[in-house]
């Protein structure tokens, strides 16, 4: 049978982190067995469903090459929800509630100051035929619940938690159909993994009680339930999922110029027991994915651990995975001297004006000033000498003045970079090339 996941958000929002997380998961799910892996748009809330939601993300998942094998929408699926609520109420396992929300939340306020679970008392039952047609002759239109079998623990084998077991009759019949017709989250879901023919669900751990329900809704429908997955939630370093974090869109990781291959090389694996690591192949991170290194424990989400794995991927990207962000004029050499010292690709742009200048030069003193007018004189020699101008010209200097270690080198660095530390100048010089070198020298010696 060929895996098939899906990753289901709702468009009313940008993708967060554990959007993020949950959509790789199950990409790499599908991936590692030569499966499918389907996106799913869950619109049935029409008030909060928003199309440029929709279209952010289809961008962010394009942008994290996560790119789904089908997508379906909820909204254009509402026949089949219909049909199955009829079988359900044809099978007696849907069934009109009266209920006002008021009503709903005095039982609840009833319950729990008797110190008992505030479990649907499943009122609506009760009432006779006659009841019920004077509720609709008062114009009460009814929502729908799913009426829970209450023989039996529901159980399942979880990927990640184990066996799990529920009792049914400490659950609530689940609200499925509003009183205007429109759906709850609970019902489509579970037509549409049955319709899609979705073998693995993996999703957080906030919807362990919803699959309870929806491996009865399945059985209901004559559908055997999907191997389910639920994951442990992210954590902010500071505890719980900041709201800083949990509304950090995926546009923030783009625009903060980081590349999609640190955030998915750290939302691979973090909460398992495998080492993050800055592993920028992909398939690599395929064949390694593996539920049974998840752990239970929420996982802590760590921003400066996606700075750190962001820039180590950075040092390893090649020039032809980059050419096209790069200044114009940089060249394979150009990159290869500046990536060591970058944090995201964007700043190459600053590191670039080291070669291009012009360089804000500090004050020497009269001591340097005269050691650089020595080195503006041995300058055309070390240019002649060969392909390491740097390595001919600090060997001269220091034979002729004796200078070693920080004397010898860091006013030249200075005097053609303007700075104390960056590239190394064994490869940034000849990139600045002799005449421009020149130049640079001549200026601080004359300062
Ligand atoms: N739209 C649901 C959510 O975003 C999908 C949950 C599921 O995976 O079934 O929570």
């Amino acid at each position: 049978m060929t895996t098939i996941t899906r990753f289901a958000p709702s468009p009313t929002g940008r993708l967060h982190v554990g959007n993020i997380r949950t959509a790789l998961h199950n990409w790499f799910l599908a991936r590692k067995s030569g499966g499918k892996f389907m996106l799913r748009i869950d619109d049935t809330d029409a008030a909060r469903s928003k199309e440029e939601f929709v279209d952010a993300i289809r961008a962010d998942l394009a942008w994290l090459g996560l790119h789904p094998d089908g997508e379906e929408r909820q909204s254009d699926r509402l026949e089949l929800y219909d049909a199955a609520f009829e079988r359900l109420k044809a099978a007696g396992r849907a069934y009109p509630a009266y209920e006002t929300s008021q009503e709903l939340e005095l039982k609840r306020k009833v319950q729990l100051g008797r110190g008992l679970p505030p479990t649907y008392d499943r009122g609506a039952l009760a009432l006779s035929d006659e009841e019920r047609a004077a509720k609709e002759a008062e114009g009460i239109a009814p929502h729908w619940r799913f009426k829970l079998d209450h023989e039996g623990p529901i159980a399942w084998e979880d990927g990640v938690r184990g066996s799990v077991k529920f009792d049914p009759a400490q659950l609530s019949d689940p609200v499925i159909r509003r009183a205007d017709g429109s759906w709850l989250y609970m019902l489509p879901s579970a037509v549409d993994d049955i319709e899609m023919g979705v073998t693995d669900v993996l999703r957080g751990e906030d919807h362990v009680s919803n699959t309870a329900v929806q491996v009865q809704m399945f059985e209901a429908l004559g559908a055997s339930p999907p191997q389910f997955a639920h994951e442990a939630l992210l954590m902010g370093k500071e505890g719980k999922l900041s709201k800083r974090l949990g509304s950090l869109g995926c546009d923030a990781f783009r625009e903060r110029g980081l590349e999609p291959e640190a955030l998915i090389a750290l939302l691979a694996r973090l909460g398992t027991s495998q080492p993050v690591e800055a592993i920028s192949d992909r398939q690599a991170l395929v064949e390694g994915f593996d539920l049974s290194t998840f752990g239970r424990a929420p996982a802590k989400f760590d921003d400066t651990e996606l700075d750190r794995l962001n820039a180590a991927i950075v040092h390893q990207l090649d020039y032809a995975d980059v050419s096209a962000r790069l200044p114009a004029g940089m060249e394979e050499a150009g990159w290869h001297a500046v990536r060591p010292n970058l944090t995201t690709v964007g700043e190459v742009d600053d590191w670039w004006k080291l070669v291009t200048g012009p360089v804000e030069q500090p004050e020497f003193t009269d001591e340097d000033r005269a050691y650089l007018a020595l080195a503006d004189e041995a300058l055309a020699l070390a240019f002649a000498a060969g392909a390491d101008p740097w390595g001919a010209l600090t060997a001269t200097l220091k034979e002729a003045t004796g200078r070693k270690g920080k004397t010898l080198f860091l006013p030249l660095r200075q005097a053609f970079t303007g700075m104390n530390h960056g590239p190394d100048m064994g490869e940034l010089l000849p990139l600045i090339g002799e005449d421009e070198a020149r130049a640079r020298l001549a200026s601080a010696a004359a300062a």
